[in-house]
C-alpha cells in the first residue's frame, strides 16, 4: 500500500478516514473505476464504528418519531446489506414485551407499518405473542405484570469485521488504504483543495498526496479537519456519547432479542445475544470534550453504566449488577449541530457538505445505511470536480470475505495453534498492526471479556511479535498500552 502511494502522482479520490462511512466511500469510487486512496489516523473502524449496537436496522424510534423516509431508506439498506454481506449479518429476532394493555395495540401496529415498509426486503412478518410464548422465547423476563409481547425482525452485525471487509474488496478494486496514517493538513492550490498531507505514524515519514477530490469522513473528527481547511468554519458536530454493558448469556439465554421502545425518560433500551453474550444498551449523553484521545477512546461515564443497570433490571427477573459486566464500551454520535435542540431530537440522516475549498464533508447517518453515504457522497464528487458520470455499482456487490471461513469472535476458547493461525491472517492480509487491533477488532475479544483480553494479551504479543519481527521492548509497549486502553472496558471495582 506504501508503494502504491509513493508510487502515485495524482488521484481522483482521496479519502480522510477509515470507519463505516469512509470504508464505504472507498469501495464506491473504487468499483467506479476511480483512482481512489483513504487514510486512516488509528485502525481501521477504531472510532464509533466499532461501537455501535450491532444492528442492522430500519430504527423503531425513527419510526416513533414519524421520520418515514429515513426509515424507509435504511429497510432497503438492511436487505441489500444482508444479501452482500451474508457472513457477517444475519436475521435477529427481538421481542418487545408489553406490561400495560395499549402497548400491545400501540407497538404491533407500528411493527406492522415497520413489516409493510420493508416490502419484499422483509426478514419475517411481526407477531403479536401471548404471555406464555414470549417468556417461552424470552425465560429471563420479568413475568410480573407481563401480558404478553411482539415478535418481529431487524438485522444484526460485526460492525468492525465489516469495516475490515469493506477495506478488502476497497483493495481488490485496487483502492490504496493507509491505516495509522493520520491527515494532518489540507493542500490548496490558491483557495481550492489539492490534496492532503499526512504522516505514517510508524515510522514519521510525511507525504504530501495530490486529489482531485478530498472526501472528509471523520465522524466525531469533521471539524478538526474542516479547521485544517478553514479555521473559521463554523462548528458542525456535537458529540453524544453512547454505551453498552456485555454480560453472560445466563441473563438472557436463547436467540431471542429484547427491545424496549421507551424508557422512563423516552429512551429505547436493547438487550441483545451477541457471540454468545449479551449486549446491553445503549445511552444518549452529550460530550463537551475536543480532546483527540478522549474522542478516539471514550470510556463509558458511572452515570450511563448505572443508567443501564436500573432500567434493564425492571425487564429482567435476574438483575445484572457491577460484578456482572464482562466488557463495556462507548461510541459517539457525530451529531450534526441544531443549536437548542436536545441531542436525541437531534436528525440520525447524512450530510454533505461543500466547503468554499471544494473539501466535501459527509457526517451522520448510521452503519446500516453506509453504502447509500457512500453512493451519494461519490455521486457529489463526480459532479463538482468534473471527473467521468460512471454509475454506482454496489447495490449487488458481495462483500469480501463471504466465501471465507469467518475469523473467530474471541480467542478465549482457542487452541494455541488456532490463536497463532488467526494472528497471522490478520497480521498477514488485514493490516492488523498493534494488539489492541487484534484483540479488539480482528477479533472481538476486548467487547466480550476484557479481563481475559487482558490475561491473553501476553500471549498474543509475543505470537504477533514473531509474526511481524519485532524485539521485546515492542512486546512490552504492546502489552502496556493495550492493558491501558482495556482497562477503560471494565468497571473500575471490577479490574482487580
Ligand atoms: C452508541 C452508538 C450505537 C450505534 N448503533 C448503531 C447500530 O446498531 N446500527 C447502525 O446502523 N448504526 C449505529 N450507530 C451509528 C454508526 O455506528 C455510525 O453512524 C457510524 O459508525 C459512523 O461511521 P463514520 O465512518 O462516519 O465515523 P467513525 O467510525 O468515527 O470513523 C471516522 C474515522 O476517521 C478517523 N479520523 C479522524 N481524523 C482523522 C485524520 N485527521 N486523519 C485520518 N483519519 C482520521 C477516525 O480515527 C475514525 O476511525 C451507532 C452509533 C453509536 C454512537
Amino acid at each position: 500500500m506504501i508503494q502504491q502511494l509513493e508510487s502515485a502522482s495524482e488521484w481522483d479520490i482521496c479519502i480522510i478516514g477509515g470507519g463505516a462511512t469512509g470504508l464505504g466511500a472507498a469501495v464506491d469510487s473504487a468499483t467506479r473505476g476511480f483512482k481512489t486512496i483513504l487514510f486512516e489516523q488509528h485502525d481501521f473502524a477504531k472510532g464509533t464504528s466499532s461501537r455501535s449496537t450491532k444492528l442492522v436496522h430500519g430504527g423503531v424510534r425513527y419510526l416513533q418519531q414519524g421520520n418515514i423516509k429515513l426509515v424507509l431508506e435504511a429497510l432497503k439498506e438492511r436487505g441489500l446489506l444482508l444479501k452482500n454481506a451474508p457472513h457477517l449479518v444475519h436475521n435477529q429476532k427481538f421481542v418487545v414485551p408489553n406490561y400495560k394493555w395499549w402497548e400491545g395495540p400501540f407497538y404491533g401496529i407500528g411493527l406492522k407499518i415497520y413489516d409493510w415498509m420493508a416490502g419484499k426486503l422483509g426478514l419475517g412478518p411481526s407477531e403479536f405473542l401471548s404471555r406464555e410464548r414470549i417468556l417461552e422465547l424470552a425465560p429471563t423476563l420479568d413475568p410480573d405484570g407481563l401480558r404478553g409481547g411482539i415478535a418481529y425482525h431487524d438485522g444484526q452485525f460485526d460492525d468492525a469485521r465489516l469495516a475490515i471487509d469493506i477495506a478488502q474488496t476497497a483493495a481488490q478494486y485496487n483502492a490504496t488504504l493507509l491505516n495509522y496514517f493520520p491527515v494532518t493538513g489540507i493542500l490548496k492550490s490558491g483557495k481550492k483543495t489539492t490534496g492532503v498531507q499526512v504522516k505514517d505514524q510508524l515510522t514519521g515519514k510525511t507525504y504530501e498526496v495530490k486529489s482531485k477530490t478530498v472526501i472528509n469522513a471523520t465522524g466525531v473528527f469533521t471539524d478538526a479537519v474542516l479547521n485544517m481547511d478553514n479555521p473559521r468554519h463554523n462548528q458542525m458536530i456535537a458529540p453524544s456519547q453512547g454505551i453498552h454493558l456485555v454480560v453472560d448469556k445466563e441473563f438472557l439465554p436463547g436467540d431471542t432479542a429484547i427491545m424496549i421502545p421507551r424508557t422512563d425518560d423516552g429512551r429505547v433500551l436493547f438487550a441483545v445475544p451477541w457471540h454468545n453474550k449479551i449486549v446491553l444498551g445503549t445511552t444518549d449523553t452529550p460530550i463537551k470534550t475536543k480532546n483527540a484521545a478522549s474522542l478516539l477512546e471514550p470510556v463509558p461515564l458511572e452515570e450511563e453504566i448505572d443508567f443501564i443497570l436500573k432500567h434493564i433490571g425492571r425487564y429482567l427477573s435476574k438483575d445484572p449488577q457491577r460484578d456482572d459486566i464482562r466488557s463495556m464500551f462507548a461510541g459517539l454520535r457525530p451529531l450534526v449541530k441544531a443549536s437548542g435542540k436536545r441531542t436525541a431530537a437531534l436528525s440520525r440522516d447524512h450530510l454533505i457538505n461543500i466547503s468554499d475549498s471544494g473539501l466535501i464533508t459527509i457526517t451522520g447517518g448510521k452503519w446500516t445505511t453506509y453504502r447509500r453515504m457512500a453512493e451519494d457522497v461519490i455521486n457529489i464528487a463526480i459532479e463538482k470536480n468534473k471527473l467521468p458520470a460512471k454509475p454506482c455499482m454496489t447495490k449487488e456487490l458481495l462483500l469480501s470475505g463471504h466465501d471465507q471461513p469467518l475469523m473467530p469472535p474471541e480467542i478465549f476458547s482457542l487452541s494455541a495453534d488456532q490463536v497463532e493461525s488467526a494472528i497471522k491472517r490478520s497480521v498477514d492480509q488485514e493490516m492488523c498492526i498493534t494488539v489492541e487491533d487484534f484483540l479488539s477488532r480482528r477479533t472481538r475479544s476486548l467487547l466480550l471479556d476484557a479481563r481475559a483480553a487482558i490475561q491473553q494479551s501476553p500471549v498474543v504479543a509475543s505470537l504477533m511479535a514473531a509474526e511481524m519481527k519485532k524485539n521485546d521492548h515492542w512486546i512490552r509497549e504492546q502489552i502496556d498500552s493495550f492493558k491501558l486502553v482495556a482497562n477503560n472496558y471494565l468497571p473500575i471495582q471490577n479490574l482487580n
